[in-house]
């Protein structure tokens, strides 16, 4: 493991703060440290340093952190142990915790981790999303819940088909601000805010902080603690970039031969389109390579039961256009390959940043044809460093 603490890479000068080295010095209590101890989680990351304390004391917290920050653990630990500490000894358990996030997968993995971290506490949790059945979710519901992950949609349904209170909740998180605003869930928002009890803790995390998400945060945080961490323009130094001058036609077989060499490596793609992701996975399926393709088209449960397959390692290889790979959580994935270059400079940060989490290394490869020049250009500049050129 090399350099973790730039993997947590922070803004603001490291003078600026406190070392803190365990999660016990955070003030977490042993039934959350047990869970973290089991997690193999050692040392709080940047983001957990800065944001557990306040949170603790019931502040505000406005962070800035994308997906891979180890930003799920600050939001959520201090609610659980909030929520452990107060029990407040009701008949039927009311949802005291809501926390809101754009897609599926973000609700299932923030869902994964409140497993994880509750385990020796007795909070309850569950996660509601849309394209899916509700019967399942209304039925967890009813059974009464501490803490409820949702996505705005699904939320807003059952809420009006009285299925959900909110008059209880005493946390709320508003998770990837920004990409609710990209995926046009900002009404959604709008109209859940007068539904909440006006008493209540926020915290709000976005990756970036466009003039309008500014102006909501404004609008509903109280004297926030303002904590940021690693811009999109910086990319880890556990990352290893490669990048390889390859036409077109050529990159299929490139691709096939690189994933032939290193069987035991899974790999996430990254095709810039649907169709292009759908081809890839033929390609690969052709070639015995076991594959399967994410995106938007695909329905809910094939994208779930593709993720699990990849995570099992039944698969070798993931295929994911941008909008569905954004926010996936794979541990120890090791290997990241752009077959294109994306539109976007910032994008081949978020991409590659899927690899070299909390601590380990990972390797990224970038196939890059004539016509892609001009955007590996783009990127270099972004950050600032000059992809090595594979010799393989
Ligand atoms: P997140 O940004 O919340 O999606 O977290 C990114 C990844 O880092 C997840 O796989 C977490 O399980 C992991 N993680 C979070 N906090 C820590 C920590 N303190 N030490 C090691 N891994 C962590």
């Amino acid at each position: 493991m090399r350099n973790r603490k730039a993997v947590f890479q922070t803004k603001k000068a490291d003078t600026r703060r406190i070392q803190i080295m365990t999660f016990k010095e955070l003030n977490l209590i042993e039934p959350i440290l047990k869970a973290l101890n089991e997690k193999k989680y050692i040392t709080p990351t940047p983001i957990q340093q800065e944001a557990i304390i306040p949170a603790l004391q019931n502040r505000d917290i406005l962070g800035l952190a994308q997906t891979g920050t180890g930003k799920t653990a600050a939001f959520a630990l201090p609610i659980i142990q909030q929520l452990y500490l107060n029990k407040t000894g009701e008949k039927r358990r009311e949802i005291k915790a809501l926390i809101i996030t754009p897609t599926r997968e973000l609700a299932i993995q923030i869902d994964e981790c409140l497993k994880d971290y509750t385990r020796y506490t007795g909070i309850r949790h569950c996660v509601i999303f849309g394209g899916v059945k509700q019967a399942s979710q209304v039925s967890e519901l009813k059974a009464g819940i501490d803490i409820l992950v949702a996505t705005p949609g699904r939320l807003l349904d059952l809420m009006n088909q009285g299925f959900i209170r909110l008059d209880f909740v005493r946390h709320f998180v508003l998770d990837e601000a920004d990409r609710m605003l990209d995926m046009g869930f900002i009404h959604d928002i709008k109209r859940l805010l007068p539904k909440l009890p006006k008493t209540k803790q926020t915290l709000f995390f976005s990756a970036t902080m466009p003039s309008s998400i500014a102006v909501l945060s404004r609008s509903i945080l109280h004297n926030p603690v303002r904590v940021e961490v690693t811009p999109a323009a910086s990319v880890v130094d556990t990352i290893e970039q490669y990048l390889y001058y390859v036409e077109k036609p050529e990159k299929k077989d490139l691709l096939i031969s690189l994933l032939k060499k290193d069987k035991k490596k899974s790999a996430l793609i990254f095709s810039r389109t649907k169709h292009g992701a759908d081809k890839i996975a033929r390609i690969l399926n052709k070639a015995e390579i076991g594959c399967a393709a994410i995106h938007g088209n695909k329905s809910q449960n094939a994208r779930q039961r593709a993720l699990s397959e990849f995570k099992s390692h039944d698969i070798q290889a993931l295929i994911a256009t941008d909008i569905a790979a954004r926010g996936i959580d794979i541990n120890n994935l090791e290997l990241v390959i752009n077959y294109d270059l994306p539109d976007v400079a910032e994008t081949y940060v978020h991409r590659i940043g899927r690899t070299g989490r909390a601590g380990n290394t990972g390797k990224a490869l970038t196939f890059c044809a004539n016509e892609e020049r001009a955007m590996l250009k783009d990127i270099q500049k972004l950050t600032g460093k000059n992809l090595v050129v594979s010799n393989q």
